[in-house]
């Protein structure tokens, strides 16, 4: 087969796969077969530019949006985040970002929350509006169901407008609690809390999303935060969780790539011990003038990267049932 052909074939594939995942909320590969076959794709593409197309799934963030909920256009795209697999991918992008800025960074490390990227908007600190990253650019207005989220605070502790950006997710007790109820009512399982949370959240019916029981972390701005006088993403997570908004207190500024590695070392064995699920860990520039001068590539920041976990061998053993995709 030549290369084009396989290219094709590889976006047919990546498309069908990624249909059901985002829009249908029902995976039916497990992530490690989707993110093999996106590799192959980007190494493809990496050897033969001329066979990158706009339609491309590496080009792409997300899926198509739903009908049902009223659109929404992020003032600002939101975009997916380059993934790391190894220390030798997280190396890599060390010494990309210090080819370009010059110095050493100061990095924040995050824990990468395993649910579906929202964003909230305030007005005079009142919440006007949540919504689903949907294909970056257009998401899905779903401010009824977000306000069923206790996390989520309907009004600031200050009347500021901003947007709040940041991980809607189902904690691990009520995802089991959800399929344990599922399997003696004799209907489908959610695969993971993932697609659960993103299930309940693309409900038509507040109630039902409201008897999840989902909860929030925000771990970004949608601006630029020039108005409140904010240079770094360490004072942004300081901003917003001084007016009220939930952040996730395990996050660490890290001086240098070692220091990185020792907090993915740390949470590598810690992941089971929170009540929610992690994929991986998001290391981010802190300075926004770096992140300013780093930019973006048509699907993420360069700033930014996810490195991942390695895929668990995970037969889950409740009530019986295998819920390994
Ligand atoms: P991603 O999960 O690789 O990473 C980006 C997302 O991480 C952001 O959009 C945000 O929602 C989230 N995130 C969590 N914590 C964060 C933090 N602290 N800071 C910033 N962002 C944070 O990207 P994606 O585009 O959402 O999805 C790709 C994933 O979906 C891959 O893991 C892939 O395997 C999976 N997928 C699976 C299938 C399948 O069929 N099984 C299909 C498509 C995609």
């Amino acid at each position: 087969m030549d290369k084009l052909e396989r290219v094709k074939e590889l976006h047919k594939i990546l498309h069908e796969y990624g249909y059901a995942y985002y829009v249908l909320d029902k995976p039916t590969v497990p992530d490690a077969v989707y993110d093999q076959y996106l590799h192959e794709l980007i190494a493809l593409e990496e050897e033969n530019p001329d066979l990158i197309f706009p339609d491309s799934p590496t080009q792409r963030v997300g899926s198509t949006v739903s009908e049902g909920f009223k659109k929404v256009t992020h003032a600002n795209p939101m975009l997916s985040l380059s993934n790391a697999f190894n220390e030798e991918d997280i190396r890599d992008f060390d010494k990309r970002i210090r080819n370009i800025i010059d110095e050493t960074p100061v990095y924040v490390c995050e824990l990468k929350i395993d649910g579906l990227a929202v964003s909230l908007l305030y007005e005079d600190g009142r919440l006007v509006r949540g919504a689903t990253r949907g294909d970056g650019t257009t998401g899905e207005d779903i401010t009824s169901n977000i306000k069923t989220i206790r996390a989520v605070p309907l009004r600031l502790k200050e009347n500021v407008t901003l947007e709040a950006r940041g991980e809607a997710y189902m904690p691990k007790s009520s995802f089991l609690k959800l399929n344990e109820q599922r399997a003696e009512r004799g209907e489908e399982l959610f695969a993971n809390p993932r697609n659960a949370a993103a299930g309940s959240l693309r409900q038509l019916d507040p109630k039902m999303a409201a008897s999840r029981n989902l909860s929030m972390f925000v771990y970004g701005m949608g601006g630029d935060g020039e108005e409140f006088n904010i240079d770094t993403h360490s004072e942004a997570l300081k901003f917003m969780k001084d007016v009220g908004l939930p952040t996730n207190n395990e996050t660490r500024e890290c001086r240098s790539i070692e220091e990185v590695m020792a907090f993915i070392e740390e949470w590598t064995t810690k992941r089971n011990d929170i009540p929610y699920e992690i994929d991986g860990i998001v290391i981010k520039v802190n300075n926004y003038s770096q992140q300013e001068e780093l930019g973006f590539t048509a699907k993420s920041p360069r700033f930014a990267i996810a490195y991942k976990f390695p895929a668990e061998e995970v037969v889950t053993t409740i009530i019986g049932i295998d819920l390994t995709v």
